[in-house]
């Protein structure tokens, strides 16, 4: 008998219709294919019934790692290790298919450095993740809406995003206490150039630092009031932080790389 360790956010999907709708979002026969925090399997099964290419998984729980290998033997590749240690850039041949119902205390830290550490041959053709239901809102939120922030704004960045579905909590064992949503992402053809990510993450930081005070102070503590750029991206500073758009941001990086070049 296994037990959940709440710890490494271990609630296991139970639910058949969910774990259909996951694996039939995407099209993996013959495609290869990862799956983040397999834990009991349950997913594992379902996308192994759509014959994937190679399945690999990145499980954590040294435990649930040994119950894989029995369940699954020789079917699954299976990486024993903290999927935020690893460097999925150089670990496949080809683009992968990544599926994922994330611990929900790592999700966005996951996710972040995903897209963090994205060259310009990005290597995923999708991820299908789940997230809480809260977290899901801000990373779809547009801009003007209270849910936007530096979330939106980084996920938005590179990637298309759906949201596929809500889930309650009784699909999974143990109950979380919260509700969950299922996302799409897919890679964008046309994006604004940016050398750095990271200053994508330092903008958004010092922007959304205060958000409900005007732009004024966060714009001049990284531009120093530099009145071109103001022009060029036609920003007014007596806006608050949520209503400049995502690809006002996506300018004012590639604005500031300029000035540091
Ligand atoms: N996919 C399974 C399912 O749907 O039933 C389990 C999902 S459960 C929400 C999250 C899984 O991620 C657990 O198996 C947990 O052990 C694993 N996990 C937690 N932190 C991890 C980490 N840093 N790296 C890899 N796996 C992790």
């Amino acid at each position: 008998m296994i037990k959940a360790k709440k710890s490494l956010g271990q609630n296991f999907l139970i639910d058949k219709n969910i774990l259909e709708k996951i694996i039939n979002t995407a099209n993996i026969e013959n495609k290869i294919v990862l799956e983040i925090g397999p834990g009991t399997g349950n997913l594992t099964s379902y996308i192994l019934k759509k014959k994937p290419k190679q399945l690999f998984v990145i499980e954590k729980d040294n435990k649930l790692a040994a119950n894989l290998e029995n369940i699954f033997n020789n079917k699954i590749t299976i990486i024993n290790h903290d999927v935020l240690k690893i460097d999925e850039t150089t670990l496949f041949k080809e683009k992968v298919t990544v599926f994922g119902n994330l611990p929900y205390n790592i999700s966005t830290e996951i996710l972040c450095k995903w897209i963090n550490n994205l060259k310009n041959n990005i290597w995923f053709e999708c991820l299908v993740l789940m997230f809480q239901k809260e977290v899901a809102e801000r990373i779809i939120a547009d801009f003007n809406t209270s849910n936007y922030g530096r979330l939106s704004i980084i996920c938005n960045w590179r990637l298309n995003i759906k949201k596929i579905c809500d889930i309650k909590p009784g699909s999974f064992s143990p109950k979380p206490k919260i509700d969950s949503s299922l996302l799409y992402f897919y890679p964008k053809t046309n994006f604004v150039r940016i050398n750095n990510p990271n200053n994508l993450e330092k903008i958004t930081r010092v922007f959304f630092n205060q958000r409900r005070k005007m732009l004024k102070k966060p714009f001049n503590q990284l531009f120093n009031g530099n009145q071109k750029v103001i022009d060029k991206l036609n920003i007014d500073l007596q806006l608050r932080p949520h209503n400049l758009s995502f690809d006002t941001y996506y300018k004012l990086v590639r604005e500031y790389e300029k000035l540091r070049s």
